[in-house]
């Protein structure tokens, strides 16, 4: 089952210069889409702060025998390069990795289509990296179901009876997914409190974030079929940082019977690079012990979880950032394979770019959930920004950035950042 991946070896060292503490070292070689300044959106990888346009890389024959044709990173998105399925993610992953190890001097010592092909991080407009079809977000945190069930429902049964069988989900919109850096305004809508009779319209008053990771899928399926457990890794091109902006306000009173509506799908918000599932090989370790043991379809072997660290900061305008939540990718009950299995169990059928939310990612202690909603209980304990400022929820001209990295022999893969700022309302 366990496969060497050449690009993962820990020791390798590039000839681009790689910034201690790095998201993206050699090991990464994540995937994305940015404006190049003569080509346009072109497919590209990232080693340190150096993005790589790997059209021009493929034109020049430096990916030949990968089983990619140079047209599919001539595209504004990944889907047809997903499309080619595992076997060629892995050897263009591998060949990027050979190419720009530090001995290898073929593209090294090409200076004119390093000068093409190489561009400065901070200069390259970096756009969303998928068309996606359908989304779904899940909702698989032991922690943040029990918390949210607690303030909203029974504190003695916070759980719903079906949580610990099924990996609940809801379709989401995905035309409202935007890539980080996209500014979001405040949404309007209908809300209403207990004291009301009736409901008012106006803006959200209580904006949140959602600390979440989602994947991809690179692996389409027919209608009528369903993945296995086993096979579910095999249909995941990667993972994203994902922030699932939420009005609360709006959702408390929409969401009976049919779940959440307009408080979810006025802007949700992508890293843009898409980090592989072959990068996060090296992170797999056991999830939470779960019982009781689910049904058959839904039992696994093996290591289904990812040790990937995250982190929520909220910037105030003109102030500088406070961290406000350390959480871990690890804690999901439910992990990837689990939620494709049960999303196709049945007969549901997925294309490639399809984008799956993990749910909120709340740890065990306070510190580490994954919402404004429980980080100050439901208004309750007003978090403590390091200008003095206080918040329940998000305010207007609040920049939200989610991190997120795995770390383990020296090595550290990262996602980069979900950046993106509420804006007043329109
Ligand atoms: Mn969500």
């Amino acid at each position: 089952m366990s496969v060497i991946i050449e690009a993962n070896d820990c020791s390798l060292k590039s000839w681009i210069e790689t910034p201690d503490h790095s998201d993206f070292p050699i090991q990464n070689i994540p995937f994305g889409v940015f404006r190049h300044p003569e080509f346009g959106a072109v497919v590209a990888t990232r080693i340190g702060d150096t993005v790589i346009d790997l059209c021009s890389l493929a034109r020049n024959h430096y990916l030949k025998d990968t089983g990619a044709d140079p047209e599919v990173f001539h595209r504004p998105v990944l889907n047809d390069f997903m499309a080619l399925g595992q076997p060629v993610w892995r050897a263009v992953r591998n060949r990027l990795s050979w190419l720009f190890r530090h001995d290898n001097p073929s593209l090294r010592d090409n200076i004119l289509l390093r000068r093409e092909a190489l561009l400065d991080a901070w200069d390259v407009e970096m756009l969303l990296p998928v068309m996606i079809g359908d989304y779904t977000d899940f909702y698989s945190s032991l922690e943040h179901a029990t918390n949210v069930g607690i303030m909203f429902r029974d504190a003695a049964n916070p759980l719903l009876p079906n949580w610990r069988h099924i990996p609940v989900g809801y379709h989401g919109r995905s035309s409202s997914i935007v890539v980080s850096g996209t500014a979001i305004h405040r949404p309007k809508g209908q809300t209403k409190t207990d004291q009301d009779e009736f409901p008012v319209f106006g803006p959200s008053r209580q904006v949140d974030f959602e600390l979440e990771m989602a994947f991809v899928t690179g692996k389409q399926t027919s209608l009528g079929d369903s993945i296995t457990i086993d096979e579910a890794e095999d249909h995941i091109f990667g993972l994203v940082l994902f922030n699932d902006l939420s009005a609360r306000d709006i959702q408390r009173w929409e969401y009976v019977p049919l779940g959440p509506f307009l408080a979810k799908n006025f802007g949700s918000v992508v890293s843009p690079w898409i980090v592989t599932l072959d990068a996060l090989e090296p992170f797999r370790t056991d999830g939470p012990v779960q019982e009781p043991m689910p049904l058959p379809y839904l039992r696994f072997a093996g290591r289904k979880s990812y040790d990937i660290n995250l982190e929520v900061a909220l910037k105030p305008d003109q102030s500088e950032e406070t961290t406000i939540s350390r959480s871990n990718f690890r804690y999901m009950y439910w992990n990837m394979a689990q939620q494709l299995a049960h999303q196709t169990v049945n007969g549901c059928n997925i294309n490639v770019g399809d984008l799956y939310g993990s749910g909120t990612i709340s740890g065990p202690v306070p510190g580490s959930y994954g919402s404004l909603l429980e980080l100050a209980w439901k208004g309750t304990k007003p978090l403590k920004m390091t200008d003095g400022t206080e918040r329940t929820f998000i305010n207007d001209n609040d920049t939200i950035i989610l991190r997120g990295y795995a770390m383990k022999d020296g090595v550290r893969i990262g996602f980069g950042e979900a950046i993106t700022k509420i804006l007043p309302v329109k």
